[in-house]
């Protein structure tokens, strides 16, 4: 059956009758967090029945739940297919009470969701790469992932997350989609979370970010670099082959950005690979011409994979130099690692427990 968290409310008005009504039905999926359509009591009952009738409500069902001792959460959810998809949960602020009792500031949260069951790009460090692709999700098996953990933490309706596309899969090999979901995330009478507050990361698909730089969305960009040379990025990201580093460069400098914002690089530090001043220098020198940040990310090592996790001490020199040459930078607190942090790590241990 049909989910009804693929339509956006404009194609969900298409389909019924009186066409107004879609807006009540995204409050009530999105808001209210309704579990079945019959509780949907302002609708004519007739149009409960024909929804239930036509559509599901739940693409996903939740098969794991690991909890990290920092506090995030990672989630392990089966599609209809029974295939299956993580996305994590990243409180980034906790709720603040003063001296009475009163609230200074609620929770803030990330969360981190997958777009495709597995991932073409087959980088190298990577498990989801190594189990090679499987298929696209869907735009409601996307925007699923972020209402599910919303309702799952009691995080109210009002409570606006920010959303990284990281997880599992290739946000910009699933375009369509993704800019879909973008979509729905935003509308006021579902999450109404602004793509400014959404970051799509990729692995630099230059002609894909290029299309999702005209479509205009507000998004903001993440650009997982990883190398300073094509030599070292081919080795770690076959895709380096077809758009190599200056192709994305040129590629992110004409994305449409927010004035006050900052293209977002991600560096994942391998010992001995990429993880030197030298290194370090190279890449002031590349992003030099960017409104750009820098988000360096350990090495998360799993089993079979030939790179080590960087030392911290070369992790913080390199950080510091980035930051004493202009270029600002922060280190991923390497949130969950207790709960296998990376991406498609749940998945993979999920796997061997069944086998
Ligand atoms: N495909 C996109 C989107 C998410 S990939 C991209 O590559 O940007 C998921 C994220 O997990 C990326 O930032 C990647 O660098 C990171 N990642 C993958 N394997 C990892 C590992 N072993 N340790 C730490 N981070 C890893
Ligand atoms: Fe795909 Fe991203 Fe993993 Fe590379 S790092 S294989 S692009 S999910």
């Amino acid at each position: 059956m049909t989910s009804i968290l693929d339509l956006t409310k404009d194609e969900l008005a298409q389909k019924i009758k009186p066409s107004f009504h879609a807006r009540q039905i995204y409050q009530w999926i999105y808001q209210k967090y309704a579990n079945s359509f019959h509780e949907m009591l302002n609708l004519p009952k007739i149009l409960r029945d024909k929804l239930a009738q036509e559509y599901i409500l739940s693409p996903l069902a939740l098969v794991k739940e690991e909890q990290s001792v920092d506090g995030s959460k990672k989630y392990l959810f089966s599609l209809q297919d029974k295939l299956t998809i993580e996305s994590v949960l990243l409180p980034m602020k906790n709720e603040q009470f003063d001296e009475n009792g009163g609230r200074i500031h609620h929770a803030r949260y990330t969360i981190c969701i997958s777009s495709q069951v597995g991932c073409r790009m087959g980088c190298a460090f990577c498990l989801t790469g190594k189990s090679g692709f499987v298929r696209n999700l869907s735009a409601g098996e996307i925007t699923a992932q972020v209402l599910f953990i919303k309702k799952l933490n009691n995080i109210s309706a009002e409570r606006r997350v920010n959303i990284v596309y990281m997880g599992m899969g290739e946000p910009l090999d699933n375009l369509q989609n993704v800019a879909k979901a973008i979509g729905i995330f935003a509308d006021i009478d579902a999450l109404a979370i602004s793509p400014k507050r959404q970051t799509v990361s990729t692995s630099g698909l230059s002609a894909q970010i290029a299309k999702l730089g005209k479509m205009d969305l507000g998004v903001l960009l993440a650009i997982s670099l990883h190398a300073i040379d094509d030599e070292t990025r081919e080795k770690l990201m076959p895709i380096n082959r077809a758009y190599n580093i200056k192709s994305v460069i040129e590629a992110v400098s004409v994305f449409p950005i927010d004035m006050r914002k900052r293209v977002l690089f991600e560096y994942l530090v391998i010992k001995n690979v990429n993880d030197s001043l030298q290194s370090a220098k190279k890449l002031v020198k590349l992003l030099s011409q960017i409104k750009a940040k820098v988000n360096l990310i350990y090495f998360n090592p799993h089993n079979g994979s030939k790179f080590e996790r960087p030392n911290e001490k070369d992790v913080a020199a390199f950080a510091d130099f980035l930051n004493s040459h202009g270029l600002l930078c922060t280190i991923r607190q390497s949130k969950g690692l207790d709960i296998s942090a990376a991406c498609g790590q749940l998945k993979q241990r999920r796997e061997n427990e069944l086998a």
